[in-house]
């Protein structure tokens, strides 16, 4: 099962110069689905993982799977206002805009093993962010999974201190 095939390609989309990688068309492919979540759950299954955070919101969709499957707590972060509790906040630039994402204060415990979680790391200040809000709360991160690794914009390098694991590539 070739993954990169069940994923849908959109360019100027939402701005132009943007080619947009569509993985609702990986998700509504049960195949492929279900063999996205198998790889990070085999990745993760001796672990000792406690939590995995997953990224508004196509991480939410991995994420809870993956965390279901090892039988561990599931994390959002989310954009701003939507977490209905106290928070933290980091703002960060997106390949299109910016914002600002949120997290639970009592979300992660200090010392808990967690994993970020999302569909795709582009320029990485998204997940940069979010790395910045479970290092705030004491977390014990091991890495930064993704399905998409889009390589050329260097999204590693915002996170020097995290490894990263990605599934697929798109030059
Ligand atoms: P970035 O912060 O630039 O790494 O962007 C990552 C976030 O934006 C992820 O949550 C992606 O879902 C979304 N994203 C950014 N660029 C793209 C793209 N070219 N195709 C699909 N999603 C993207």
């Amino acid at each position: 099962m070739d993954l990169k095939q069940n994923i849908r390609s959109i360019p100027d989309w939402p701005i132009k110069g943007v080619v947009f990688r569509d993985l609702t068309t990986l998700m509504q492919n049960p195949e492929a689905f279900r063999l996205s979540c198998d790889i990070l759950y085999d990745r993760y299954k001796d672990k000792n993982l406690d939590k995995m955070v997953g990224i508004d919101a196509r991480g939410f969709v991995f994420g809870a799977v993956v965390a279901y499957r090892l039988g561990i707590g599931f994390v959002p972060v989310r954009k701003k206002g939507k977490l209905p509790h106290k928070t933290i906040q980091q703002s960060y630039t997106l390949e299109y805009g910016e914002d600002t994402l949120e997290m639970h204060e009592d979300a992660v415990s200090p010392g808990e093993k967690v994993v970020i979680v999302d569909d795709l790391i582009a320029t990485g200040g998204t997940v940069g962010a979010t790395v910045k809000l479970v290092k705030q709360l004491g977390a014990d991160l091991l890495e930064c999974a993704f399905v998409v690794e889009l390589p050329d914009l260097k999204g590693r390098d915002q996170i020097p201190d995290c490894p990263v694991f990605s599934i697929t590539e798109f030059q």
